[in-house]
């Protein structure tokens, strides 16, 4: 079984770009990736269950986990917090697995300074447009709630020059093969297999 190399993997889109489902679907298919549980201070939403989608947490605690310097990343969205904990990264990579974060873009911006080996993947539908009809399909949340989502997607887009791979997801199965493609290129890197090689290719 092919082992994970502690690699961070960081997936940004706007909202109804279908990250959620790629990034599910990616755990389901590659071994020994990890998705992140984030901690925010957003109410959960019904069938959110904490420490599994999110660990939920109140605002003065995640101010003391700020304070504390516990968080890798964090940002506030739509009036909520949102963060990946220190703990999460060491936790992966004393495992031995990859880590996968779905975060927003200032999230991802911290990630990339703090970690430049990080692989930033951006998740785009083909049409800006597509968005709005995705998230009014999924009927998940009011139209003031869909509005807000849309001026955030603005927001997020203008973070996608800082990404090294674009996914375009109009066709599902093949955006989902090319955020496969991605963790296993990654994983195939010369610094990663030589530490699984023996010293007589290291002498050579
Ligand atoms: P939602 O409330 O819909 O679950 O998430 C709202 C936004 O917060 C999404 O773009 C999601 O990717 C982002 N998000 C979730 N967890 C984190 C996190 O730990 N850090 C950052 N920076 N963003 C996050």
């Amino acid at each position: 079984m092919e082992k994970g190399a502690g690699a961070l993997f960081v997936v940004t889109a706007p909202s109804g770009a279908g990250k959620t489902t790629l990034c599910q679907e990616l755990i389901r298919g590659v071994e020994n990736i990890r998705c992140a549980v984030s901690h925010t201070t957003r109410k959960p939403r019904p069938k959110e269950t904490n420490g599994v989608n999110y660990h939920f947490v109140s605002e003065e605690k995640f101010q003391e986990m700020i304070d504390a310097g516990r968080f890798f990343e964090w940002a506030r969205i739509h009036g909520n917090f949102y963060g990946t904990s220190v703990a999460e990264y060491e936790k992966a990579r004393d495992d031995g697995v990859d880590l996968l974060l779905e975060i927003e873009g200032q999230g991802a911006m911290q990630v990339k300074k703090r970690h430049p080996g990080a692989v930033l993947i951006f998740i785009v539908t083909p049409r800006f447009a597509d968005l709005k009809a995705r998230l009014d399909n999924r009927g998940k949340d009011a139209p003031d709630e869909i509005e807000r989502r849309m001026q955030h997607a603005k927001q997020e887009i203008s973070f996608l020059p800082e990404f090294e791979y674009v996914i375009i997801n109009d066709d599902f199965d093949e955006a989902l093969k090319r955020l496969m493609s991605i963790v296993y290129a990654r994983r195939s890197l010369r610094e990663t297999m030589m530490k699984q090689l023996n010293d007589e290719y290291k002498a050579t």
